[in-house]
């Protein structure tokens, strides 16, 4: 059997899309330039994106151009032009919804099994293009190679994983409580989905939201973050490269006021599927219910994450939890612990050794061998977070450490990660979230006192203790108010096959991912028969 080969690091014919209509010869050309040249995880074509031609859209079974592009530009290098992109219009959105509307019908009956070969397909295809498209994230978001690479390889399990997933579900036959009649639970999928999905983790999100709603017989269309184009663009081409049938994906980049909300206010548009901030998930939500057809939603949302640290805690493992779920991906992660929460006994050693630790941290180009932390997303990511440092100060925060500019050899969003001391509960760096590498340490007298300051928060994504103690990790992850606890663990890092999300405003709708996908992308139907 033929292993997969990545197309995507062999040509860039295939990227730059140079003629405006007809593109697919263009990818059948890379397609087969690649596998006569046997497996490719070469990089070395990055080097030449950005030169020129932008890249489209995929409308409708086609790759369409536009008038309008936007730039994507590496944060750790700001001379790094990665390249122009094209921003779909309200054409492109009406014909993206059309061709979904259209092809969910066909698409919701093929077997699973078509559906399954497809899904496999794209995790062979993501497997074997992981190095390239890791590169891609890193250069375009500021993610270390590391962390860009596990999740380039989170993306191809998820796709993995729903390829099983749309063989397994099935429905529930019931004994009904009438003679000669029988009851059938059936699941059906939904039809057309919108998914609108953040820039901190282009490739994961887009995974795991895409993965299931194709597994599950529905039709996409993909709205990624505009911040970071290339990579959602890069899975795009793969998902159209493995054979997805015309209008079942459609991926249309835009901003969040033109294309995304005309994609949830779409009347043809059956579910939205969201992850982002509170205010947009509000808006997404409000107009979900307020038009002509009520549309199934589902929002995943931003995170203020709480890491208790008790006496008895094994010192490094806090300090490993604490420094990976607060600074690690630059604090960019809904699940990040920018809320420290340690008790009296062991506070002094714990900030001693985590300013230690901060210390030797590596703030660099995100492709550079030896970065811990690389630079912010964009200017604009930047400026609030160094807005927050100085609300911070303003509020009567200690700045212990870091919160400072810092410049490297190539210009780019670089900062010092920052941890703030002397913080009460009401400060705003204490209960708003700031989404890059701050945290607050704040002083608990026992573990009550911890549980609460933890759980007083309209934020409920997930939530850390580091602990010995059997009592008092059994009482956390019963009582701590969040979707996710974790026992001597980061707060951020999760499985992909068991349930994400949150709770209070940290989500609405369904559970993302594993098994508990279906319970979104599938509606149920109960059927009565008799014979
Ligand atoms: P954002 O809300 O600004 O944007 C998210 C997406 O929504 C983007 O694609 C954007 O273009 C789009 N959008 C913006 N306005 C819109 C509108 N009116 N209608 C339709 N779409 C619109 O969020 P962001 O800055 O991209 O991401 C950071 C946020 O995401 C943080 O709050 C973070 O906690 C959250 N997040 C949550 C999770 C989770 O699973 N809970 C995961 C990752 C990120």
């Amino acid at each position: 059997m033929n292993q997969p080969t990545c197309a995507l690091s062999k040509s860039n014919s295939l990227s730059f899309n140079p003629d405006t209509n007809d593109t697919k010869s263009g990818q059948t050309t890379a397609r087969e330039d690649a596998s006569k040249s046997g497996p490719n995880n070469d990089v070395s074509a990055l080097q030449f994106w950005g030169v020129g031609m932008a890249f489209q859209n995929y409308v409708g079974g086609q790759w369409v151009s536009s008038d309008e592009v936007l730039e994507n530009i590496n944060p750790s290098d700001t001379s790094d032009v990665i390249g122009n992109f094209c921003l779909a219009d309200q054409r492109d959105v009406d014909r993206a919804v059309e061709a979904a509307k259209t092809a969910s019908r066909q698409w919701s009956r093929v077997t699973p099994q078509v559906r399954s070969d497809l899904l496999r397909k794209i995790g062979d295809e993501i497997l074997a293009c992981h190095e390239h498209m890791a590169h891609m994230l890193a250069r375009e978001e500021g993610k270390t190679l590391v962390e860009a690479r596990m999740e380039a390889l989170r993306a191809a399990q998820i796709f993995h994983f729903f390829s099983g997933e749309a063989i397994r579900l099935g429905g529930e036959a019931i004994d009904s409580v009438r003679p000669h009649v029988e009851v059938g639970v059936l699941r059906e999928a939904l039809g057309a989905v919108a998914i609108i999905t953040p820039w901190n983790f282009p490739l994961a999100i887009p995974a795991w939201k895409i993965a299931p709603a194709l597994a599950f017989g529905n039709s996409v269309v993909f709205k990624p973050s505009e911040v970071v184009p290339g990579s959602s663009y890069e899975l795009a081409r793969i998902i159209v490269e493995c054979g997805v049938p015309e209008g079942v994906f459609n991926y249309v980049l835009g901003t969040g006021p033109t294309v995304g909300q005309s994609l949830v206010q779409h009347e043809a548009i059956d579910a939205v599927t969201f992850t982002g901030s509170v205010a947009t998930g509000r808006a997404i939500a409000s107009s979900c219910i307020s038009g002509a057809t009520m549309k199934t939603f589902q929002l995943e949302m931003g995170g203020k994450n709480p890491f208790i640290v008790l006496d008895d805690a094994d010192l490094d493992v806090a300090v490993d939890c604490a420094v990976n779920g607060a600074f690690f991906s630059t604090g960019q992660r809904c699940t990040a612990s920018s809320r420290l929460i340690v008790q009296d006994g062991i506070y002094e050693r714990f900030a001693n050794a985590l300013v230690a630790r901060m210390d030797g941290l590596r703030v660099d180009h995100a492709l550079k061998d030896g970065t811990d932390i690389g630079p912010v997303v964009s200017q604009q990511q930047l400026d609030k977070v160094m807005k927050y440092v100085k609300i911070g100060q303003d509020e009567g925060g200690t700045l212990s450490q870091g919160g400072t500019l810092v410049r490297r050899e190539k210009d780019g969003y670089y900062m010092q990660p920052a941890l703030f001391t002397d913080v009460s509960q009401d400060a705003r760096l204490v209960r708003e979230e700031v989404f890059g590498p701050v945290a607050t340490l704040q002083r608990a007298h026992d573990f009550d006192e911890a549980l609460t300051l933890a759980n007083e928060t309209d934020f409920g994504l997930s939530a850390g203790i580091a602990t010995r103690s059997l009592k008092h990790a059994t009482h956390f992850r019963r009582n701590s108010q969040a979707g996710m606890v974790m026992v001597n663990l980061p707060t951020a890092g999760v499985d992909y096959h068991v349930p994400f999300g949150g709770q209070k405003l940290s989500s609405f709708g369904a559970r993302e991912q594993g098994t508990y996908a279906a319970d979104f992308y599938t509606k149920v139907k109960t059927a009565y028969v008799t014979a």
